[in-house]
């Protein structure tokens, strides 16, 4: 044994370097781990339980034991556990899958990419994209605009699309010719008195301005998030993506919408395109697309990128671009089968009724000393905290707050995530009213603690 409380916890410190930890404070803490699940619950290896208010890492919509997903997995292990997609090959569950996605786009798409992550997809969005304009004569339309704030992932491109400083600094990105523009989240960065309209006007024009500034003829696409997730759960102030998309409409400027923690169901409709208005000519999905029981992400473009790739790969005699996972047939087979199952059982109605329910009852939160804003849609929402609600002022330094309640919720049996001092809530699509209930009084317990350990209230 050793100072953690078991002997695999010993070996974790000793052979793994893990995603967004301090390496330094791991070996001091040692990891939690987690070894089984069960519907919204997970259970530690001292048999504590925990509900997963946060699905894992946004994403595991149907719960942690779907029989239905593991046997998909089975099946297609014993037909075809592997084959690939290229030189002109292909397999059903891919196939299939591609069709789905197409059918349920919520703007007519064209033809599907399928990748291994998030990050790969949109590293994937800005090739083809490059790739596309360079196919149709316009070699100086690569630059790319997306928000401060945003989160696109941490490989090569996709963390130039981030905007997130912990996933910037150090790193040497973003690349030459990735922008970020305002994070459109009123609570913090309006003006005095600014109303929701008049901030996404501002918005509006200081996009307007920096495509004026860059060349309009240099700036391939704008890329955003319905709603942003990991930096926050940023709500867009009323009218925002329709006065975004019309700029870029008129600057003859692609609209990609990062939907891999919007998509399927997560804001109240299948798509956060549908929830606030946008009509993207690329669409990226991941996380509740397999319920990460596999790791799958997907790439939808329209008709006018795909014609400009596809002319391109002939010219060049292929495509040189794909993974050895693209559509692998496990990970395809289960997206498949969890969005048959999202469909049958109408966990988008569900989910939708169930974000009504998280809303009303994180709303109830707003008059306490400690909650600056209460914010969502659907079923996903933050609590951010502040020591001083007249001037939003963290208490001494930012993300203190959030860290001590994530970390008393924790104790009482709730997964969560502070992002500063907002605390997500994006739990499971098939959680009941029940769990939803214990989510909020968990909430609140960790609260009170947090109050009292403050001194503030
Ligand atoms: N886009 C968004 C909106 C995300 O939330 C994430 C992951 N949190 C990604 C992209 C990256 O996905 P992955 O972690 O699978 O690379």
């Amino acid at each position: 044994m050793n100072k953690y409380n078991s002997a695999l916890a010993g070996k974790d410190v000793q052979y793994q370097l893990h995603p967004y930890t301090d390496a330094i404070l791991h070996q001091e803490v040692g990891p939690l781990i987690i070894e089984r699940g069960e519907g919204v619950y997970v259970f530690d290896d001292q048999g504590k339980r925990y509900i997963e208010a946060m699905s894992g890492l946004w994403s595991v919509a149907l719960g942690f034991s779907n029989q239905r997903l593991i046997e998909a997995a089975e099946r297609q292990l014993r037909t075809l556990p592997f084959y690939h997609l290229f030189s002109h090959k292909s397999h059903s569950s891919s196939i299939e899958l591609s069709e789905k996605l197409i059918e349920l786009a919520p703007v007519p798409m064209s033809k599907v990419f399928l990748t291994n992550s998030g990050s790969e997809a949109n590293d994937t969005v800005v090739k083809l994209i490059w790739y596309r304009n360079n196919a149709i004569g316009k070699p100086e339309k690569k630059k790319f605009i997306s928000r401060r704030n945003a989160y696109h992932g941490i490989t090569v491109a996709s963390a130039s699309l981030t905007g997130l400083p912990p996933n910037q600094r150090g790193f040497d990105v973003p690349l030459p010719g990735f922008y970020h523009v305002s994070c459109p989240h009123h609570y913090r960065y309006a003006q005095d008195g600014e109303t929701e309209e008049q901030f996404a006007d501002r918005l509006a024009d200081e996009l307007e301005s920096v495509i004026l500034s860059e060349g309009p003829e240099t700036i391939a696409a704008f890329y955003g998030e319905p709603l942003m997730g990991a930096g926050g759960v940023i709500v867009p102030p009323r009218t925002y993506w329709e006065k975004v998309q019309a700029v870029c409409r008129k600057y003859d400027i692609l609209i990609v919408a990062d939907e891999v923690i919007c998509g399927f169901g997560r804001t109240g409709n299948m798509f956060g395109c549908e929830t606030f208005g946008i009509t993207p000519d690329v669409m990226v999905v991941s996380k509740q697309l397999s319920s990460s029981y596999q790791p799958i992400a997907a790439v939808l473009v329209n008709d006018t990128v795909f014609e400009g790739i596809a002319d391109q790969s002939h010219a060049f005699g292929t495509l040189g671009h794909g993974f050895t996972g693209t559509g692998h047939p496990v990970a395809s087979a289960v997206a498949l089968e969890n969005l048959k199952i999202i469909e049958e059982e109408r966990l988008v109605e569900y989910a939708a009724e169930m974000g009504d329910l998280m809303q009303a009852g994180l709303a109830r939160f707003k008059s306490h000393p400690l909650v600056g804003e209460v914010r969502g849609h659907g079923l996903i929402a933050a609590v951010e905290l502040v020591a001083n609600r007249s001037t939003k002022a963290p208490l001494d330094v930012a993300g203190k707050l959030g860290k001590f309640l994530a970390g008393r919720a924790q104790e009482h049996g709730m997964i969560t995530r502070a992002m500063g001092d907002s605390i997500a809530f994006c739990p499971p699509l098939i959680s009941t009213q029940e769990e939803i209930q214990l989510v909020l009084d968990t909430f609140g317990r960790a609260l009170d603690d947090t109050a009292r350990w403050s001194g503030l209230v």
